[in-house]
């Protein structure tokens, strides 16, 4: 197996030691991931250090926001290759897992690559956010809501809050500075019954610039959000 030192490391920061059949999951990841890459457009980062730091560990760093992940029930909106849902899956086995993926051919990495890291509870949904959304079985029917480099704050909740039951959590991976986007989303973050809790900074060598938006599910979503497809981020709600 390759060196894994800086997701070894990095981990160890965030207070986690990863097992031997975690690190071959993570090496096995990384190998398809490359592979893959090749015929399909799932990542610009593919040296080995720079996707330990930059797609498994940023993954990780979700853990500064959420103490238990173990057993919640979580959606990863718009998740490409698997980020962050597939790393917190691979440290978390326990956790039951939807992919929400709106390109069938990434998808079809997804579907292949949690086979061969034999994980098991992962769903992968192919599909629009906007549309999954309103599906029953999906509805306020999860703990915790995960998305990193979706889209804009003010156009992102309405894609996410939906989804997240009462008294969950919507946690966006972010970078740099990022008030001015926080402030677009602060009325959509209202109307979708959200409540912003916390930006937290990411103090880890190398994701210095990384923040956590953390948002609470207070009340209930009205029906009629999301909007249909595109207008999210078409006209994002409550941004002048
Ligand atoms: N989260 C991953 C991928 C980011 S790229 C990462 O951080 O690496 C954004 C991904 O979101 C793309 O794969 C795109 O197909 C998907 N996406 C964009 N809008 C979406 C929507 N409305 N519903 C579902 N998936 C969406």
């Amino acid at each position: 197996m390759s060196k894994m030192e800086y997701l070894i490391s990095g981990a160890s920061k965030l207070g986690f030691s990863l097992n031997p059949g975690q690190l071959e999951q993570f090496d096995s990841y990384y190998r398809e991931l490359i592979d893959w890459n090749q015929r399909i457009n799932l990542t610009s980062i593919t040296d080995f250090k720079e996707v330990q730091l930059r797609h498994f560990l940023d993954s990780l760093t979700v853990t500064l926001a959420v103490k238990r992940l173990s057993d919640a029930r979580l959606i990863d909106v718009g998740t490409g290759a698997g980020l962050p849902g597939l790393p917190l899956k691979i440290l978390f086995p326990g956790m039951r897992l939807v992919l929400l993926e709106a390109t069938a051919k990434k998808a079809a990495f997804l579907i292949h690559v949690i086979e061969r890291l034999g994980l098991d509870d992962v769903e992968v949904v192919v599909g629009r956010a906007e549309e999954v959304a309103h599906q029953s079985q999906h509805r306020e029917k999860f703990d915790m809501v995960l998305s990193r480099a979706v889209a804009q704050l003010a156009t992102l909740v309405e894609l996410t809050l939906p989804f997240c039951r009462i008294g969950g959590r919507f946690i966006a991976q972010k970078k740099g500075f990022i008030d001015p986007e926080v402030s677009r989303a602060a009325k959509v973050i209202g109307l979708m019954g959200g409540k912003l809790l916390e930006v937290k900074r990411v103090n880890l060598e190398g994701l210095a610039d990384r923040r956590l938006v953390i948002i609470g599910k207070v009340s209930p979503t009205p029906e009629k959000y999301p909007r249909r497809p595109g207008i999210p981020a078409k006209r994002p709600l409550g941004v002048a």
